[in-house]
């Protein structure tokens, strides 16, 4: 018998921050118009892509224009989005200059034979398909950021800077990595996610959110998973599709998202945050982070949303 209903989770990344008033009401609002999409009978794509681009837009969270910089000052971006009825998937990394990654990744996805475009030509694409693009960073935005005051240095200065800052305690950033799912009227799920990366990055790093079964993977046979965290950790453990496994072998969305996140825990001291969803409407929000900002809404009441899921 077919159990299912319009649902969609998003996030705000994983960390140590509580969520800001500010923060809670776009999840509401990227909830709420995401769903709306899927009202009126559009697909998960479309709703997550909506969901994420209103996330991206509102310079309140580390993705599109609230993305942190690199240490050389550049705004390099990732993301990723992943369609569970065939299994395909469009990624860029290191994208910049446009206001909505996730778009690209789509564009990569739905125009391209590819997964994954990355850097300069990634950018080339989304400026050929006419994507809104988003100005570089200006000075003060430069040189506010604590990586990017340093400027343009060559290799062997950056990687000595890299490993002092590494020594340092991180500090707490208010912005955190953007990411949904949505089950759509077919039965269909998707997951998507976008980042500007970590707090201490090199120039060219790229984290998990770009990587089909790191940070994101959807099959409707199973589920769909999108990730937050150190994506080192995550690339390590390949935590989406390993959660994505476990749902196909029967385990609830709750238990498959806890045994992963431990084990990342256990084998390499990762923390990490995880929304999971079914094509039969059960799903999970799990970290193991001490906050995640986060939400869901099925069309009942008004949209979920907190900053700890246990
Ligand atoms: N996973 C992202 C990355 O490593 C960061 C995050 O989720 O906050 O780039």
């Amino acid at each position: 018998m077919k159990h299912r209903r319009l649902l969609i989770l998003a996030h705000g990344g994983a960390g140590t921050r509580t969520i800001t008033a500010a923060q809670r009401s776009c999840l509401g609002d990227a909830l709420a118009a995401g769903y709306e999409r899927l009202r009126r009978g559009a697909s998960s794509v479309d709703a997550v892509e909506e969901a994420i681009r209103i996330l991206e837009s509102s310079g309140l969270f580390n993705a599109g224009v609230g993305s942190r910089l690199q240490l050389d000052g550049a705004r390099r971006m990732d993301a990723s989005i992943m369609m569970g009825n065939q299994l395909r998937a469009g990624a860029v990394a290191a994208i910049e200059q446009v206001r909505h990654p996730i778009s690209a990744a789509r564009l990569v996805m739905e125009q391209t034979g590819h997964v994954l475009l990355v850097g300069d030509p990634a950018t080339q694409v989304a400026r050929y398909f006419k994507l809104e693009r988003q100005p570089p960073p200006t000075y003060t935005q430069r040189t506010a950021s604590r990586a990017a005051i340093r400027g343009r240095r060559s290799t062997q200065k950056m990687l000595s800077l890299y490993e002092n800052m590494r020594r340092e305690p991180l500090r707490v950033e208010p912005r955190e990595t953007v990411g949904a799912v949505a089950l759509d009227g077919d039965g269909s799920v998707t997951a998507g996610a976008s980042t500007g990366g970590i707090p201490l990055m090199l120039p060219g790093r790229v984290g998990d959110t770009p990587l089909i079964g790191c940070g994101v993977y959807a099959d409707n046979e199973a589920g769909a998973v999108c990730m937050t965290g150190v994506g080192e950790g995550i690339i390590r453990i390949a935590v989406a599709k390993e959660i994505v496994g476990r749902l196909a072998t029967g385990t609830s969305p709750a238990a498959a998202a806890q045994w992963v996140l431990r084990k990342l825990a256990r084998r390499i001291r990762g923390a990490a945050g995880a929304l999971v969803l079914t094509p039969d409407s059960r799903f999970a929000i799990r970290h193991t982070t001490p906050h995640m900002c986060g939400g869901y809404w099925n069309g009942c009441g008004k949209p979920v949303v907190a900053d700890r899921f246990k």
